[in-house]
């Protein structure tokens, strides 16, 4: 089981060490089944949060791999949605006591509506929530969500960790042509909710649905320039020394390397 895989190289976070509190071998767990999903479709899709990885577990090989490689970040991300780790709270905690490295958490957004997710998400120093449409209908036809997700409450649950959340909080858009003309009115919906920062996203590497051009990403900043946001073609990417759980990063690196992830 490789828990702990990376660093990879992240235009967001830097030389990002991931840990995967959900390891699933093949597929994966998520309250979303985004189409540009780098990991393929959801094979569990749920909103019921569960035990995957203990915590002891993950500590023991942190511990291990930190005397191995160099990073910047721990990011929570993974074969799935980390929200739905049952002991992430948890497991953010146990790291500190490893590291003093920053911790952050890619998330699709779609448990902050929950109080107890929202207490747990707050232990870490940055957030990477998502956003890719500005109603019910545009989120149905991007990320095919658990039927338990409506728009308003995902927006409510996003408003509401922006309101307790001290860290420093982004949120990405991924645009796919399903979605680029909807530019504007997510833009509204994301300045509403007032994240520290806004990621300019679309799928870069593999993925089942391509890339916008630079020139339609240009196009779509414009809605952002009252914000500050990074867009995907302007970043820049560090370099990478040596990694650990290679299969796992070859697998994820889309998801976390300018791909196409929460
Ligand atoms: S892109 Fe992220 S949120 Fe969407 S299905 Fe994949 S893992 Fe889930």
């Amino acid at each position: 089981m490789e828990i702990i895989y990376g660093p990879v190289s992240s235009w967001r976070l830097g030389r990002s060490l991931g840990i995967d509190l959900i390891c699933k071998e093949e597929g994966k767990v998520c309250s979303f089944d985004c189409i540009y999903c780098s990991l393929g479709r959801t094979t569990e899709k749920t909103l019921e949060r569960k035990l995957y990885v203990p915590t002891d577990l993950m500590e023991e090989d942190l511990r291990k791999t930190l005397k191995e490689v160099d990073a910047d970040i721990i990011t929570f991300s993974g074969t799935g949605e980390p929200t739905l780790a049952l002991n992430l709270g948890e497991a953010i905690m146990a790291v500190r006591k490893i590291t003093d490295l920053p911790v952050a958490v890619l998330t699709n957004s779609t448990l902050m509506v929950r109080e107890d997710v929202r207490r747990e998400l707050a232990k870490a120093d940055v957030i990477k929530g998502k956003l890719d449409a500005p109603n019910g209908e545009v989120l149905e036809a991007v990320n095919r969500p658990h039927q338990g997700v409506g728009f308003e409450e995902l927006v409510k649950g996003m408003k509401l960790f922006r309101k307790g959340y001290r860290g420093k909080f982004s949120i990405e858009v991924m645009f796919v042509p399903q979605n680029v003309r909807y530019a504007g009115r997510i833009a509204e919906v994301i300045k509403e909710i007032g994240p520290d920062e806004v990621q300019i996203n679309t799928p870069t590497r593999p993925s089942p649905v391509g890339p916008l051009t630079p020139k339609q990403i240009e196009e779509i900043e414009e809605n952002f320039k009252t914000m500050n946001f990074i867009s995907v073609y302007r970043a820049e990417r560090v370099r990478i020394e040596k990694i650990v759980g290679g299969k796992k990063v070859g697998r994820l690196k889309r998801r976390e390397g300018g791909g196409s992830r929460s």
